[in-house]
Formats: structure tokens, sequence, C-alpha cells
């Protein structure tokens, strides 16, 4: 590889806002054979907002009260409802966020679980019929999430994040360009196979743990692939670091663009086709 195609590539990245730390990025990008996109903040436009709550007022206030502790996604679009609805939200004297499940508070000594099925089975809440009201939510690509005061169930409130308009076609042309491409997530089965319905990606990998999704970038290296992980999150940012190349989203977390060697400004995905075409064009006028 000369010094200068190597750099004429970069800075064509850059004209069109991906930022490659290095050229040595340029010729690894050539090479990969597998894309693997996280789901919240990448896929998706990571604001999500509440569309159904079933549950009292009183539910709906310690629900808010509990979620105000979280800096998750999900948590706020909790707050921002509740707050809509003018409910005036309760002091928190303790708060548990379990990766991956939900979240643990204590209000006015009332113990409050929000979280998903897991989450209630791990303390022993009984969900009654809970469960066909999750899976309608479910099939429509929402994240719905239990919750019980008390150790007994009180509600679901379910949540809904849009696609990002140009998500279909930057899968589309990366799968034109030959790559295999897969989505990882902490959300559940059914969401996450609505949610890639919807991007036309036929490969989930969904229930993962935060701590997880390096082992799986790494389960598919070594099935002989060279993969690029895609993604926003803190969870991101050791799958990032672990990929062949770690691709961060500009707009998401300053740990995800450390760990990475490529980002793409303003989250913009139809870029990660724009870097693969760039490294091919690159790398093949060299060689
Ligand atoms: P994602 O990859 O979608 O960001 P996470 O691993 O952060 O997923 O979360 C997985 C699941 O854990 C969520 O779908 C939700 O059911 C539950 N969860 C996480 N954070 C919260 C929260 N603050 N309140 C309620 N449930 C939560
Ligand atoms: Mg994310």
């Amino acid at each position: 590889a000369t010094p200068t195609s190597i750099m004429v590539g970069t800075g064509k990245g850059a004209e069109n806002g991906i930022l490659f730390k290095g050229g040595e990025h340029l010729e690894r990008t050539h090479a990969l054979n597998a894309i693997v996109l996280d789901k919240t903040g990448t896929i998706t436009k990571g604001k999500p907002e509440v569309t159904n709550f079933t549950g009292d007022d009183e539910t709906l206030q310690l629900l808010a009260s509990a979620e105000k502790g979280s800096e998750h996604p999900l948590a706020e679009a909790i707050v921002a409802y509740a707050t809509e609805k003018e409910i005036e939200l309760g002091e928190v004297d303790d708060f548990n966020a379990i990766p991956g499940h939900g979240i643990e508070a204590t209000i006015s000594s009332n113990n409050i679980l929000v979280g998903n099925r897991k989450l209630m089975q791990d303390h022993q809440v009984d969900v009654g019929s809970a469960e066909q009201e999750l899976i309608d939510y479910e099939v429509d690509g929402k994240t719905a999430m239990l919750i019980a005061v008390d150790g007994k169930y009180r509600g679901i409130v379910a949540v809904a994040d849009t696609i990002k308009e140009t998500a279909p076609q930057a899968i589309r042309e990366l799968q034109e360009e030959g790559l295999e491409v897969i989505m990882l997530t902490g959300d559940n089965e059914r969401t996450a196979q609505a949610i890639a319905k919807q991007v036309g990606i036929d490969q989930v990998i969904a229930q993962v743990l935060p701590e997880e999704k390096a082992d799986k970038v790494k389960e598919i290296q070594l099935q002989g692939k060279k993969v690029g992980m895609v993604g926003d999150g803190v969870n991101d940012a050791p799958a990032l670091a672990i990929a062949d190349i770690g691709i961060a989203i500009g707009t998401g977390t300053e740990v995800a663009i450390e760990a990475a060697d490529i980002t793409i400004l303003g989250g913009e995905l139809l870029l990660i086709p724009k870097a693969i075409k760039i490294s091919h064009a690159t790398i093949r006028n060299i060689r």
C-alpha cells in the first residue's frame, strides 16, 4: 500500500464524514465480510417513547420515580411520559440497575421492580396473564417492561423506538457488497426480530447481556469471519475493541468513539457501506 493512496482514501472518508483513526484501518475494512450492528441508537434513533401503560396512577408515580435514577433511554422515555401527565416524582431512597434486566428501587419503603421477564422470575413475581400482552407489544417491535411493587405485579409499560430512515438502504447496500449483516441486542428476541424485519436483517442475536456482546463478536470471528462491529453505547465498547474494525456512531457515547477504529458522523448508517466502498476502491487501486 502506498502512503499516498492511503492518504487519498482516508481523505475521501473524511470528506464524507467517515473518520478513520489511521490509514491501516482502510486495509482491514477492505477485508471485512460481516457487519454486526447494535440495535438501540445504532439501527434505531435511540429516542424511545411510551406507547402503552397499563396500571393505576400510583404505579405510574412509583414507576417514573424509580426510573429517574436510570440513564437508560427506556428510563428517559418513562420519565418524559410521567412528566407530560404532570405526575410529581417521589424521592428515591435506594436504586439499583440490573444490567440487561431492569432496575430495582426503594421509594418510601416500597420495593419497585421494572424490567423484563427474567427480572420478575429472579424475584419470584407472579405476572399472571401479562404474557399475552407482552407478546402483543413485542411482535409490534416495542420493548415492554413489567412493573412490580412489593413483589406484586402491577402493570406493563411499553416503549417504541423508530428505525433511522436510511437504515434499510444502508443494510441493503452492505448486503450487495457481499457482507453478512447481523443484529446484536440486549432486547428480547421478538422485539429484535420485528425491528430486524423492518430493516431487512435476517440474522439476530438477542437477549445478550452487556458484558456478553464482545464474546458474541469473538464467536463470529471464530467462524472465520472478519467482523466490523457498529455501536454507540458504553455497552458496545468492548465489542468495538475486539472486532476487526470497530465503527462508532458519532452521536453515541465518548467511550464507544474511543474504542472504535472509525467514527461515522451524525449517526448516518449509509456511511458504513460508503466506508466499505472507499476501502475497496483504495486497496484495489494499490494492488
Ligand atoms: P439494549 O441493547 O436494547 O440497550 P439493554 O441490555 O440495555 O438493551 O437492556 C435489556 C433489557 O433490560 C431491556 O430491553 C429492558 O427490558 C431491560 N432494562 C434495561 N434498562 C432498564 C430500565 N432502566 N428500566 C426497565 N427495564 C430496563
Ligand atoms: Mg445502542
